[in-house]
């Protein structure tokens, strides 16, 4: 079977040093991409448009998308002022974001969020972030893990009868690197993993198109040969394909 074109949504790196200063790199970690390749997918890189309407056009053929990490999400997307704890945001970026989430939708490709990705498409549907977990909340564990990035660092409890269950069972432990995360779900989806300290690790769409989000980075895993989150790319292409037979 022909293998799925998986556009990544990418990213812009401000390059501070080595010989060009201040320039801007569209970028994505390659991580992306070896996961999706050894998921048997081809990757497509999608750079940060300017012009919005055009990225209909950029992402129209597509068989799936991923969105990668990130920078902060601008709270003005989700109607907050910034806190003191937010972190760098370019709200270019974001609103590239929320444009492909937009575009996929009304094209009906499958969207897989990872890290800001899941936050982008929980904003994109009119849901909340929490801009610092370690300063908005109580008690919670430590998201900015202190491990090398592939490494497991914390449990996550997955719903039952969820995509998340189907591939990784009702308990996994996943890797960490976020000091944000979903506060209030956008309407239409369900939580579909959390971390002990109740922070929200998946979130996946009831009904239409394909759309989950996980707040780990799967990819970092995958790429050091993590057999689960391997499987987890190839149950997104197996999506994908669905989703192309459908059409
Ligand atoms: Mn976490």
């Amino acid at each position: 079977m022909k293998k799925p074109k998986i556009g990544i949504a990418a990213n812009i790196l401000i390059m501070d040093s080595g010989m060009m200063p201040g320039i801007y790199r569209a970028y994505v970690n390659n991580d992306y991409v070896e996961s999706l390749e050894k998921a048997g997918c081809v990757p497509v890189m999608l750079p940060v448009l300017s012009d919005l309407e055009d990225v209909k056009a950029q992402v129209e053929g597509l068989d799936g998308i991923v969105l990668s990490g990130g920078w902060d999400i601008d709270p003005l997307l989700y109607g907050e002022q910034p806190l003191l704890q937010q972190g760098f945001t370019m709200s270019e970026v974001d609103r590239f974001f929320l444009a492909v989430i937009q575009a996929g939708d009304e094209l009906c490709i499958p969207i897989f969020g990872i890290c800001k990705g899941m936050q982008a498409i929980n904003v994109a549907f009119g849901g909340t972030l929490c801009q610092d977990i370690g300063s908005q909340m109580k008690a919670c564990l430590q998201h900015m893990q202190q491990a090398p990035r592939y490494n497991a660092t914390h449990k996550i409890s997955v719903e039952r009868g969820s995509f998340l269950e189907g591939v990784l069972g009702k308990e996994a432990m996943v890797n960490s690197f976020h000091h944000q995360s979903v506060k209030t779900v956008a309407s239409g989806f369900h939580i579909t993993a959390r971390a002990d300290d109740g922070v929200i690790e998946g979130i996946e769409r009831a009904n239409g198109s394909f759309i989950c989000g996980v707040q780990w980075h799967p990819e970092m895993m995958a790429k050091h040969d993590n057999k689960i989150m391997i499987q987890l790319f190839q149950a997104f292409a197996d999506k994908c394909r669905q989703q192309e037979e459908n059409k």
